[in-house]
């Protein structure tokens, strides 16, 4: 007897038909399929959402890094300096301009408490207490290191708490301090000279008057020879007040020039050889002149500026009483050029150097020491420079220094 098949087994045998088994199987397989194609495009959807964002975020990366190096930039190139303080008294900014103007690299002071490295009162204010109660100062001055800082503060509340704290922005103001007080000199000098032209304007009129009569009594008293003397002396003395009203009028009258493009080399040439056929000029003096090959163009009124150049030519030659070397030199300085008038003279000491400029400063018997400054005028109304060097007993340079273009 063959071992007997279980029954549950014969009825599931009597009931199994492969066909629906296979129909069933695929489409289970179809459903399969169709999940696994939806997963696939999800997933390519995925990626390629994944590549935008990766996209985006590298633009945004890129967006960032331009804009940090801009500001750094920025930073960098402000000829102020900048630093920043935070809550702490942490130095977590400074910048180029400052550490040159506080003369420290940022690598020795950055992310330091600042009264570590610095004076509390480094910026003329206690750093701790202005950090304490949030203090900011509009304008500020302080010597530092032999310099003038002007220095304004911000107190920052905005953002989150490790970026509060103190800007402080300064800068080297010795410079326009020293201009400043040039500018004050100069506008004190203008009135000085503008009274000084009224005073002389209102002396000379009874000046005229009085060597008028003073020559008439002169005429009439020619049998009295000591009172005629006696006239002799006021109309010598109105003389000597004429030359002198004559010098300040001229010191206060202002310099006009019309200025035309001139070549430097030939007008220069023009203006030694004007020199040396002065019979005044002396044999004993040695005239020299250096000229570049290439033709220097500048705007020029050449009549002033001969009028300012023969100044500094009859004070070198004055300056060499025994005779010596009188060079006038042309340079071209990028876009300025230079004339030199130098002498082999006797030159002259510092407290002689810092009157030079000042009007009527003389050490001449019969000097109006106006010479130069008119010429000064004269250089400056051309939007130049004039300036001198000397040695005493071994001679003096003067330099004029013009803009070629304007
Ligand atoms: P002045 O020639 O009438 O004295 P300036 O204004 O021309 O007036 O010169 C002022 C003073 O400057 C001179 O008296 C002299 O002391 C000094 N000085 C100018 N040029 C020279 C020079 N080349 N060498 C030495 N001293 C000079
Ligand atoms: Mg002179």
């Amino acid at each position: 007897m063959p071992e007997s098949i279980p029954s549950e087994l014969m009825q599931a045998k009597s009931s199994f038909h492969p066909e629906e088994a296979v129909r069933h199987l695929t489409r289970a397989f179809a459903l399969f399929s169709e999940e696994a194609a939806h997963l696939k495009s999800a997933y390519v959807k995925l990626q390629e959402k994944l590549l935008s964002v990766n996209q985006e975020l590298a633009q945004k990366v890129t967006e960032l890094n331009r804009l940090t190096s801009y500001l750094n930039n920025v930073l960098k190139n402000v000829s102020q300096g900048i630093l920043f303080v935070n809550l702490d008294g942490t130095l977590t900014v400074m910048n180029e301009a400052a550490q040159k103007l506080l003369k420290v690299s940022q690598e020795a002071v950055l992310f330091k408490k600042m009264w570590d490295v610095f004076p509390d009162d480094l910026f003329g204010f206690p750093m701790k207490e202005a950090l304490k109660f949030g203090l900011s100062h509009k304008l500020l001055y302080k010597s530092y290191e032999g310099k003038e800082f002007e220095i304004s503060t911000t107190f920052v509340y905005e953002g989150p708490k490790p970026y509060h704290g103190l800007i402080v922005l300064f800068r080297d103001v010795s410079e326009t301090q020293k201009l400043q007080l040039i500018v004050n000199r100069a506008h004190r000098m203008k009135e000085l000279g503008e009274m000084a032209a009224t005073l002389a304007h209102e002396i000379r009129n009874p000046l005229g008057g009085i060597r008028g009569y003073a020559s008439l009594l002169y005429r009439d008293l020619k049998s009295q020879e000591h009172l005629q003397e006696m006239a002799g002396y006021v109309i010598e003395g109105t003389k000597n007040l004429e030359k002198l009203v004559t010098t300040v009028l001229q010191y206060a009258r202002p310099v006009q020039v019309q200025p035309s493009s001139v070549e430097l080399g030939s007008f220069l040439r023009g203006v030694a050889k004007f020199v040396k056929v002065d019979p005044a000029f002396p044999d004993s003096v040695k005239l020299q002149l250096h000229i570049p090959f290439d033709p220097l163009l500048a705007p020029i009124d050449p009549e002033m500026l001969k009028a300012a150049l023969l100044n500094l030519i009859f004070n070198a030659i004055q300056a060499m009483p025994n005779g010596g070397a009188l060079s006038l030199v042309l340079m071209k300085r990028e876009a300025s050029c230079l004339i030199e008038v130098s002498d082999t003279g006797i030159g002259m000491d510092e407290e002689q150097m810092a009157k030079l400029f000042s009007p009527f400063f003389t050490t001449k018997a019969q000097g109006t020491g106006i010479g130069l400054v008119e010429a000064q005028k004269i250089v400056q109304a051309h939007f130049g420079s004039i300036e001198a060097r000397s040695q005493p007993g071994r001679g003096t340079t003067f330099t004029i220094t013009l803009p070629l273009k304007r």
